[in-house]
């Protein structure tokens, strides 16, 4: 996952948990990534892949400020180092602000798939979803997916479920499937720490993390240990369950929805589609624009610094002792709660930089979101079963 610009964006989300990094990690914001850089990454990222398929992440901060010129230039390097029978594929998280006719024929000549990142409707995507002198930006991004659909790029729709939108669920989906035309969602809880601007996961103060359920362990309170902005964990399970009843009796095998994609997957006894669902951690390295090396795109923090690829190779630090025990640690780490409950092998303790509470026997590691993960599979795990038996059935035959 490369960050060619950094933290630097054209906008300034409420929630955006990557704007702070600037100071973090003291970047110069007039500065993105070096062509050296560049260079040195795609050519060690491509030597290090076996398989048939190389994919780039390109994300931000905001990508599409390094302009048309730099992409250019990506293609041109991944040309130059691609290995005879190896195909390369590249994602672009954006937020579309900066996409016209012009960026739309790269990315369509080029084959990009583009993740758009928007919030539901007009009204719920500017509640957050602001410029820097806090003016929407709903109708700028539907500027940029009139011109993917001019030029009939694919994109995906990257839905950030907050305090806000995570209570009109149904608004939400409905804007998603009916008005943008998206057939492939991703619904991305925000949890934010109140103090995720300074402090790395799992360096959190022991004595002031609240039991699960608790008044603390909500947003909202005074004291809360999260920013007001997060999702309440209830209403992400609320969330859930109203967009999987509607997904499952109209937009079954139209939609793709990557909560519900993973579960049917995992009952299925195939491996999870996504990482916060996996085992394990660890198969998705940060890149920032100076070739610093993290253990993920949610830990870049000094903490986790493996490394920088101007000095270590990268495949070096990807199979590193400490990257291995990063990834190991989801499934270690996990508290005695999470090891009996049913959905174990559906959830693994959802993402580690989410486990942020105790669980209710007062042990450290619990995820914040679980009361909202066990409601929604309550609900949903005997249509997940029976849509898993279905495709089983079908696969069979
Ligand atoms: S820490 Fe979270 S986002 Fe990173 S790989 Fe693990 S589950 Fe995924
Ligand atoms: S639903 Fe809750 S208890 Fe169960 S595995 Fe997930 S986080 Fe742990």
């Amino acid at each position: 996952m490369a960050k060619p610009t950094g933290s630097t964006c054209n906008i300034d989300c409420t929630y955006c948990f990557y704007l702070h990094k600037e100071t973090l990690l003291h970047q110069d914001r007039h500065t993105g990534m070096s062509d050296e850089v560049l260079e040195n990454f795609i050519r060690q990222y491509i030597d290090s892949q076996d398989g048939e398929q190389v994919v780039f992440s390109w994300q931000g901060g905001e990508p599409t400020l390094m302009g048309l010129a730099f992409f250019h230039k990506v293609v041109k390097f991944q040309q130059q180092y691609q290995k005879p029978g190896q195909r390369i594929e590249n994602d672009l998280q954006t937020n579309g602000i900066l996409i016209n006719d012009q960026w739309a024929a790269f990315l369509k000549e080029h084959h990009f798939l583009v993740g758009l990142s928007i919030d539901g409707p007009r009204e719920l995507h500017d509640r957050y979803r602001l410029t820097r002198s806090g003016k929407p930006t709903f109708d700028k991004v539907m500027e940029g997916v009139a011109a993917l659909k001019r030029h009939q790029v694919p994109f995906n729709a990257l839905v950030t479920i907050n305090r806000t939108n995570a209570r009109f669920p149904l608004e939400v989906y409905r804007f998603l499937t009916r008005e943008l035309g998206a057939t492939y969602i991703q619904f991305n809880p925000c949890v934010e720490p109140v103090d995720f601007k300074s402090t790395a996961p799992q360096f959190w103060q022991d004595d002031s993390i609240p039991v699960t359920g608790s008044r603390r362990a909500k947003p909202g309170d005074l004291d809360s240990i999260v920013t007001d902005w997060s999702v309440d964990p209830d209403d992400w399970g609320r969330f859930l369950i109203a967009v999987f009843e509607e997904w499952v009796n109209n937009d079954l095998g139209r939609v793709q929805v990557n909560l519900f994609e993973t579960a049917v997957a995992q009952t299925m006894g195939m491996p999870a589609q996504i990482c916060i669902t996996s085992e394990f951690c660890g198969k998705g390295l940060a890149v920032e624009k100076n070739g610093d090396i993290y253990s993920c795109d949610h830990y870049v923090y000094p903490e986790y610094q493996l490394g920088n690829i101007e000095t270590t190779k990268l495949a070096h630090m990807a199979f590193s002792e400490r990257q291995k025990a990063f990834g190991f640690g989801k499934k270690e780490t996990l508290p005695a709660y999470c090891k009996a409950c049913p959905y174990l092998k559906l959830c693994w303790g959802e993402c580690p930089k989410n486990r942020i509470v105790r669980a209710p026997d007062g042990e450290l590691g619990l995820n914040y979101l679980c009361p909202g993960i066990k409601a929604f599979f309550d609900y949903a795990q005997p249509m997940v079963v029976g849509i898993a038996t279905i495709l089983q059935n079908e696969q069979g035959r």
